[in-house]
């Protein structure tokens, strides 16, 4: 189902497109130029869910990556995860994206992560001010608050979606941040 997505086409979607766990994977790898082994699983298996290829995933998570350490250094601890993650390394399995249940439910992320899911992980006053800072207003940070409160993760992250892409009802029954992905590139293309 998924197109072609070319490295920097990531950025852009990141804004529009992307549910807030892989916008905020995203957002730390711009900032720190590394990601942490929970967040390179998560977020690497969704974009190459989004259409990602391999040559073009190595080329990306690279070029964020040497900003920080030498080439030689990537090749080595680095890329043999992704080819892995791609099926080209290993067992040869081709890992599937993670859904929302999976990001909710297993492997919560320590000090110092920036994967899991934040609506279920983020500290309530963090995601907020988050919220804020992507310029939902007031009513609808309460709402997407108050369904936190009440552990209703999946439709608190829908109702941010219906915020942000102006519509009353999503329509759909969020099960994964593909899913999420491919909903909003229908609604916006
Ligand atoms: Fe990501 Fe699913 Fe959480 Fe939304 S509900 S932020 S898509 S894990």
């Amino acid at each position: 189902t998924a197109g072609k997505v070319a490295p920097e086409d990531i950025e852009p979607l990141s804004k529009k497109s992307f549910p807030l766990c892989m916008r905020s994977l995203h957002e730390t790898l711009r900032r720190e130029h590394h990601l942490r082994h929970g967040g390179r699983m998560q977020y690497g298996l969704f974009l190459k869910g989004i259409g990602l290829q391999l040559e073009d995933a190595l080329r990306f998570w690279r070029s964020e990556f040497t900003k920080m350490m030498d080439g030689d250094k990537f090749d080595k601890s680095y890329s043999y995860n992704i080819r892995h993650n791609y099926g080209k390394e290993g067992k040869r399995t081709d890992y599937t994206p993670y859904s929302c249940m999976k990001v909710i439910m297993t492997n919560a992320p320590a000090v110092g992560d920036h994967h899991g899911c934040p609506f279920r992980h983020t500290d309530p006053e963090l995601l907020k001010q988050r919220l804020q800072g992507y310029r939902v207003n007031t009513t609808g940070v309460q709402e997407i608050m108050e369904l936190v409160k009440g552990g209703h993760y999946q439709l608190a992250c829908t109702k941010y979606y219906e915020i942000t892409h102006n519509v009353d009802d999503a329509g759909f029954g969020l099960n994964h941040p593909n899913q999420y992905f491919e909903e909003s590139q229908k609604v916006l293309n």
